[in-house]
């Protein structure tokens, strides 16, 4: 039996002793991965900034700050997400109790990217544990100094019985998916999202795919073009754009291209400094071969902001390119580096066919002072996401489920969508073991002037059709 076979049998001997069933376990647990957060804080700082010289204060907004909240909101909700749900009954059940018992799936693996690699891992694990199951944790190898914290901390505030860090690469994590697992939540590239959901088919174990794409950003004409420059400036660049949910494009008009790049040299320059490679507010891209892959997008049109790199430091300068065309490889591929370029559209409808031309993003973004000009691109185009008037900031709230659609990704999670996602809603039915005498019309043989009366106390009726005139 290899490691792995050994880890996942005996979590799932933890977790079929229901140990982690009752609601103080979880409570016990969510409160010991707080622990984890407040007293290994300076660590994951430190961790992060050796992986890709994240500023401490991303760090503390994007993976410290949002963890934080999912923790709050679940133990804040915890008691009222597990609580039986009573639901509608027919005549036939009429003195029964039919209920939705939100049951733990069993040993959940989830599968976390380098890019914000605490939030990507411990949000999804909230979700987990919350849900009452036992988890296998498989933190990326690229930010391997988290890695590494992740794998030799965390355990100690876990019940080891029901939560590992297992770390591998490429090789090990296709050993790992050969197990069966009772759930698997994946975040990273549709690529992998493939390999990994033919695995999970393998054992028809059910999947959430967090993937990521190409988000497009239409600027309207009617618009604070500074208000725009800064918000679209701020969410392609935090982390040096290696943000699933960060604006890709933008699509505008010729006339809003020009006033918009003045905009956004002000913009950068205000965030950053002349020289933002001097900047402790701007990240680095997270390894050699990301590096080279992001640079080479820089042939693509013209740089008109920006365009510095330094192999060395893995640094690539926030860049604005113009006069992209849509076969150039910038916009082939999610950009996922500090690169935001400008393509030119004729019309609002100019702007909605190209978005529908292509897979469906993650997030769609649109910046009007017309309300008309935002409903039509949210009635028109469909995506994970959807932001007017900024960017990123939808998936800070917890009240709403974050996941992608087609290409960008499968199920969603965050707040009570993450206990969800983590659930089985198994269907309860408990009935009283007498009255065997209303039974009786089912039941062979057959009576056809029965039938009324077994379709009327079980049967749904359509409402009135009036309501509809
Ligand atoms: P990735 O797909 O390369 O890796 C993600 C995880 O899968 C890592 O843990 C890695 O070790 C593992 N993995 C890699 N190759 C594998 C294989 N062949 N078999 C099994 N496992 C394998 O993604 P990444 O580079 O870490 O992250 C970047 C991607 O993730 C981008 O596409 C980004 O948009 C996406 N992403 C999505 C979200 C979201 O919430 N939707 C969030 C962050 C990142």
């Amino acid at each position: 039996m290899s490691a792995h076979t050994e880890l996942v049998s005996r979590l799932r001997a933890a977790w079929l002793s229901g140990k982690t069933r009752p609601m103080e376990y979880r409570v016990a647990q969510l409160e010991a991965l707080g622990r984890f957060l407040d007293e290994k804080k300076q660590d994951i700082l430190d961790a992060t900034a050796l992986d890709m010289g994240k500023p401490p204060f991303e760090v503390e907004l994007s993976e410290i700050s949002i963890c934080r909240s999912e923790l709050n909101h679940t133990l804040n909700n915890l008691g009222t997400w597990m609580k039986d749900k009573h639901v509608e009954k027919n005549w036939a059940t009429q003195l029964d109790s039919a209920f939705i018992h939100k049951d733990p799936y069993g040993v959940v693996l989830i599968i976390g990217p380098w890019n914000y690699p605490i939030n990507l891992l411990l949000v999804p694990l909230i979700g987990a544990i919350a849900a009452g199951n036992c988890v296998v944790m498989k933190p990326s190898e690229i930010s391997r100094n988290v890695e590494r914290l992740v794998a030799e901390t965390l355990p100690r505030y876990l019940d080891k019985d029901c939560f590992a860090v297992v770390t591998a690469g490429t090789e090990e994590t296709t050993r790992l998916l050969e197990n069966k697992f009772d759930y698997i939540f994946f975040t990273g590239s549709p690529s992998v999202g493939r390999i990994v959901m033919t695995a999970a088919a393998k054992h028809l174990t059910p999947v959430t795919l967090e993937l990521g794409g190409k988000n497009p950003c239409y600027v309207s004409d009617t618009c604070n073009v500074q208000n725009v420059a800064r918000r679209v400036a701020w969410g392609r660049f935090f982390n040096a754009g290696q943000t699933c949910v960060a604006p890709d494009y933008v699509l505008c008009s010729l006339e809003m291209q020009e006033k918009l790049l003045v905009a956004l040299r002000e913009a950068i320059t205000e965030f950053y400094g002349p020289n933002p490679q001097e900047s402790p507010d701007f990240a680095r891209i997270v390894g050699d071969k990301h590096f080279q892959r992001v640079q080479a997008l820089l042939r693509s049109g013209r740089v008109a902001i920006g365009g510095q790199t330094d192999a060395q430091t893995h640094y690539i300068a926030p860049t604005v390119l113009v006069d992209v065309q849509q076969d150039d490889p910038v916009m082939q591929e999610e950009i996922f580096g500090p690169i935001l370029p400008i393509l030119t559209v004729t019309s609002l409808d100019d702007a909605i066919a190209f978005i529908n031309a292509r897979e469906r993003p993650l997030a769609i973004y649109v910046f009007s002072s017309c309300k008309k000009v935002v409903n039509q691109v949210l009635e028109k185009t469909s995506s994970g996401g959807f932001c007017a008037n900024d960017t990123i900031m939808h998936m800070t709230l917890t009240s709403l489920p974050f996941g992608g659609i087609g290409q960008s990704g499968l199920g969603h999670y965050h707040g009570h969508y993450s206990f969800d996602t983590f659930s089985h809603p198994r269907a309860a039915l408990l009935r009283g073991a007498g009255r065997e005498a209303l039974n009786t019309p089912r039941y062979p043989p057959y009576a056809p002037r029965r039938l009324p009366l077994l379709r009327a106390t079980t049967e749904t009726k359509r409402r009135a059709a009036c309501t509809l005139l």
